[in-house]
């Protein structure tokens, strides 16, 4: 979309270069904007932006977001948060520090701009509900001192600072709850259930499948999550949300598992292993809210959002120039950074 300089607007995207984050800075340049990407490539990887590398109106930060920021931009998206499982519990004072200071000082910086700022917040502020769908109204059903705490409660602290920075100084706000997302561009070595699960398929590998693989989720096609959040960003300033976005369509993980051995012809056979403590058993959004508010509701259903995600992991396995395994079953310990290996080897 080609703009005036006027109505072009300087948009910072914390943690841009990871899954969610690079998908959201192509849509923000397409609509015609300027993008300051800041990011630390903990997770995110050079690879997801480097199509954007030659584009005047893109630039790249090498930056973490525990340490104050210093720029002028007109928005800020704060993305910046290692999302998987096995990679916030791999330095668990780190991803609190992340969500926390990372909060303190985005909204600092909002705050002296005077501009809005959006928060990818998550479905795991809701904990192991006992409410079932989850509504915004639900305060959430938390443990806070499990492996799972550093980014549950990091990101419920983060909520609490918007809201309190918005009350207490006027910061304009905006706070989505994203549940589920997958398409291109996931990290093949995040262990989320998707990226594991069309791997181990393409591979011929057997499909694990945690406990019994009755556990839900409701997973959401990445373009449909970004329209959300960019809709929600356009909201009047009144609207702070948060708001639940998400696709309410609930599987199991087993269904999850025949749908990928169905789209990828695989023959793998399912394996059960060992349930990770404190996983949620069910988890299904709903987004009344984001239908009344931003007029949102996902376009693209699972058996949809799968083919493009599938064709993604097959076109990287060919260009490793063989079936690559990287896939994570386990949480390293404390002192074993297995994972870290796996991002070391893809974030430069
Ligand atoms: P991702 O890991 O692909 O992206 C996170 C990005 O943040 C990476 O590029 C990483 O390098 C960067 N980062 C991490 N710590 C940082 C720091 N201290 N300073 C600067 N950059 C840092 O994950 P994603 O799936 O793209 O998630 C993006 C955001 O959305 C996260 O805040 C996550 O909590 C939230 N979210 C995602 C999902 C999902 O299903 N993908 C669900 C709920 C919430
Ligand atoms: N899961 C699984 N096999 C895997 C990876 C994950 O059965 O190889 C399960 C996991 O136990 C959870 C669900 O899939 O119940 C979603 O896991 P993911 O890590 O993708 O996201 P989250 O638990 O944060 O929703």
């Amino acid at each position: 979309m080609a703009r005036t300089y006027a109505s072009r607007k300087r948009v910072l995207v914390t943690g841009g270069a990871g899954f969610l984050g690079s998908h959201l800075i192509d849509r923000l340049l397409s609509d015609g904007h300027e993008v300051l990407c800041a990011d630390n490539l903990f997770t995110g990887t050079k690879r997801n932006i480097e199509h954007l590398l030659t584009n005047p109106r893109f630039e790249f930060l090498r930056h973490d977001v525990t340490f104050p920021l210093y720029v002028e931009v007109d928005e800020i998206y704060n993305l910046a948060c290692p999302a998987s499982p096995i990679q916030y519990q791999h330095d668990p004072v780190q991803t609190t520090k992340t969500s926390v200071h990372g909060a303190i000082n985005m909204l600092g910086l909002a705050k002296r701009l005077k501009c809005r700022i959006l928060q990818a917040s998550t479905s795991e502020v809701y904990g192991d509900p006992a409410v079932h769908p989850q509504t915004e109204h639900y305060w959430g059903h938390v443990n806070p001192i499990g492996p799972r705490s550093c980014y549950d409660e990091g990101k419920r602290c983060a909520e609490t600072l918007f809201f309190d920075y918005h009350r207490q100084a006027g910061v304009e706000i905006k706070v989505a709850r994203i549940f589920n997302t997958y398409g291109p561009r996931m990290h093949r070595a995040d262990g989320r259930v998707v990226s594991n699960f069309i791997i181990q398929a393409l591979a011929g590998e057997p499909i694990t499948l945690f406990g019994d693989g009755n556990q839900t989720r409701s997973f959401c096609f990445v373009s449909d999550l970004i329209d959300g959040l960019v809709r929600l960003m356009e909201t009047p300033p009144s609207f702070t949300g948060p708001v639940n976005l998400g696709n309410p369509v609930e599987f199991t993980m087993r269904e999850l598992a025949e749908l990928i051995l169905k789209e990828t012809e695989s023959s793998s056979k399912l394996v059960n292993m060992a349930l990770p403590q404190d996983d949620p058993r069910q988890r299904q959004p709903d987004i009344s809210l984001a239908k009344a508010k931003l007029g949102w509701e996902p376009q693209i259903k699972l058996a949809d959002g799968l083919k493009p995600t599938v064709n993604y992991f097959r076109q990287d396995n060919l260009q490793a120039g063989a079936v690559r395994k990287h896939v994570q079953t386990t949480v390293a310990a404390p002192q074993g950074p297995t994972i870290l290996r796996e991002f070391a080897g893809t974030a430069g």
